[in-house]
């Protein structure tokens, strides 16, 4: 089992319809390939968890490099894993504003930082540990 942790910057602000059109695309073909993981937005950021088996981790990593949408592609983290931190979902969702951070007294003072700022970058396990409070809160 493969897992894997990137940022990225939306290439313009993404509407409600604009992330669900990429989510379902994301959730079919996750779906097929045995992939899961959590995608956050916030203000035009990105931050995607990817688990499953490492070839398709890797050609899906790929893929999502390529994409046009966005940019400043980061990776935080990635490595071979025992066992899925995020299963249930072929892909989590959520759209995160200030006060989601604010409410979660560890991640408060990141709330007005996008996920592709330093801040993220630079601190692989915060990520994490965001990425799986927003998982535990959208199962
Ligand atoms: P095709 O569908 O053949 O498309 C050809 C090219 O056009 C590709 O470069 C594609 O990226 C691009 N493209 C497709 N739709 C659009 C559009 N609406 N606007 C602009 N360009 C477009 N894919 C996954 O399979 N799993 C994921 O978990 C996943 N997460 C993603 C997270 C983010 C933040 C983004 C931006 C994309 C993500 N994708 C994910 C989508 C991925 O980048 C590919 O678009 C998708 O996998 C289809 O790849 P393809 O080579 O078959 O492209």
């Amino acid at each position: 089992m493969y897992f894997l942790i990137y940022t990225s910057s939306a290439i313009r602000l993404m509407g409600d319809g604009d992330l669900m059109e990429l989510l379902d695309l994301c959730r079919k073909r996750n779906a097929k390939d045995g992939i899961s993981g959590m995608l956050l937005y916030k203000e035009g950021s990105f931050m995607q968890a990817l688990e499953g088996e490492k070839e398709k981790v890797k050609r899906t990593f790929e893929r999502i490099q390529r994409d046009p949408r966005h940019k400043d592609i980061f990776l935080l983290r990635e490595r071979d894993v025992e066992s899925r931190c995020f299963d249930g979902w072929s892909m989590g969702f959520k759209s995160v504003v200030a006060s989601d951070l604010e409410r979660r007294p560890s991640f408060a003072y990141m709330s007005d930082k996008l996920f592709s700022s330093p801040t993220f970058n630079a601190k692989p396990h915060i990520a994490m540990k965001l990425l799986q409070s927003f998982h535990e809160n959208t199962r």
